[in-house]
């Protein structure tokens, strides 16, 4: 149906949607009965149940919480983790869901990715036998819901220094300090705190909701992922049982192997936003006419489009690559650092030029691209900037570590 304004064609929002034109290189062709099938039932889903009714719970900065029992009957919380009511993905699969979450909406792919690769990874990659039985069949159902506390007021990119502690006392430990920026916590049931134990290394501490001394407030005023629940966090004197420290986190070494995971999971969501901005220039551009002419026919604009193509097409292999690499055990920070760089920028690149292509239209939330825009700027800088990723893979390939600098004595 298209709206007619003095009996002439507007374009119709929303405009996203058609891939036949995004797969350009049939990376399709290369997946399995089984991925291909997963891949469009959450597009469905997201063109369905949450396309139509994000956009206000965006402009309110409120999470939708109608979503989440809809989301739990897709049976992906949990992506690649076997066992324990988790569906056991491979990377590539996981990392095919986290795209199409993320193509419809950033907000969402960051609740579930947070639930997931973070909360549910640090229980599945560092608990005993009996934490991940406890904690992970309920947070497979997205009954309960999981929350990752690793950053502080003080200590963002260099996390490693964090100030939180963790004092045993008797059968608890007792947790103190201050967290920022944490997703999902201010309802989340279990909030993985990372703190300094009397040792003076770091460990991960399920603190459980309602756990007193715990105070989560929401970040307001955020112009990026407004519909996730950002918490500043309070730690006093919380008492923790001592069988709620995740047993195998003993130094902060431990904890970047959750971070490894899920920053491949974060250069998915990049891909994803990347699509939708794309595929929202493209379908628009068929529609809108200046000149007598639809926007795709200028040489002009055909230029814009097919650069973006060219990008999604190069991550799109460079991905399913790096996805091999992480199904063989051939995976390293520098290697999903690279990833998430490149794509974050790319992203960036699409969305705004995507946004310039639909001219004013692309400032309305309606049309979806000025959401995207807006949210990409989050994932460029959760779980490290482009620049530290550079870093990483600087110190890399050169073998100098460029992280800290010295003072000359001034
Ligand atoms: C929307 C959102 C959601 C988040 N969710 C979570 C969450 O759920 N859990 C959690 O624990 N954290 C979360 N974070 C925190 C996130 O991981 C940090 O914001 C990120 O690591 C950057 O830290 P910072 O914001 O303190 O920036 P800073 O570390 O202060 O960095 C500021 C700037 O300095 C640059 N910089 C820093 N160090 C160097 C260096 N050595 N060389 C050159 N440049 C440098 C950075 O690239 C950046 O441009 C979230 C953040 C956001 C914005």
């Amino acid at each position: 149906m298209t709206t007619l304004f003095n009996g002439r064609p507007l374009v119709e929002p929303p405009v996203l949607g058609g891939s036949e034109h995004t797969d350009y290189y049939l990376i399709n062709d290369l997946l399995t009965d089984d991925q291909r099938s997963l891949r469009k039932r959450v597009r469905d889903f997201m063109d369905r149940e949450v396309t139509p009714i994000i956009n206000p719970y965006w402009e309110r900065a409120e999470f939708p919480h109608e979503l989440v029992p809809k989301l739990a009957q897709l049976g992906v919380a949990g992506f690649q983790i076997q066992g324990y009511g988790c569906p056991g993905m491979s990377n590539l699969t996981a990392g095919l869901v986290v795209m199409e979450l993320a193509r419809g909406d950033l907000s969402m792919s960051t609740f579930t990715g947070v639930h997931s690769a973070l909360a549910m990874t640090s229980i599945a990659l560092l608990g005993s036998e009996e934490q991940k039985q406890r904690f992970l069949p309920a947070m497979a159902r997205l009954e309960k819901i999981g929350a990752f506390g690793l950053t502080e007021p003080f200590h963002g990119t260099d996390a490693v220094k964090l100030e939180a502690t963790a004092r045993r006392d008797g059968d608890a430990y007792v947790l103190n300090g201050h967290k920022r920026w944490i997703g999902n916590a201010t309802f989340a049931d279990y909030v993985i705190i990372w703190a300094r134990g009397d040792d003076g290394h770091v460990g991960g501490y399920v603190v459980e909701k309602g756990m007193p001394g715990l105070d989560a407030q929401v970040i307001t005023g955020k112009t990026a992922l407004r519909c996730v629940q950002n918490a500043q966090i309070s730690l006093t004197d919380v008492r923790v049982p001592a069988e709620n420290r995740l047993a195998g986190s003993h130094t902060f070494r431990d904890t970047e192997k959750v971070l490894l995971a899920s920053r491949f999971f974060v250069s998915w969501e990049a891909i994803g936003a990347a699509i939708a901005g794309y595929e929202t220039a493209l379908a628009y551009a068929k529609q809108r006419h200046q000149f007598g002419m639809p926007l795709a026919a200028f040489q002009l604009v055909q230029n814009r489009l097919a650069q973006m193509l060219a990008d999604i097409t190069d991550m799109m292999c460079m991905q399913l690559r790096l996805s091999q690499l992480m199904d063989e055990g051939k995976f390293s920070m520098p290697r999903v650092a690279l990833a998430k760089m490149h794509y974050t920028q790319r992203a960036r690149a699409i969305l705004s030029d995507a946004r310039d292509l639909l001219g004013g239209n692309g400032i309305v939330l309606d049309y979806h691209v000025a959401r995207h825009l807006c949210d990409i700027e989050a994932i460029d800088t959760y779980e490290g900037t482009d620049t530290v990723q550079a870093l990483i893979v600087g110190r890399d390939i050169t073998g100098y570590n460029a992280f800290v600098p010295v003072a000359d004595g001034h």
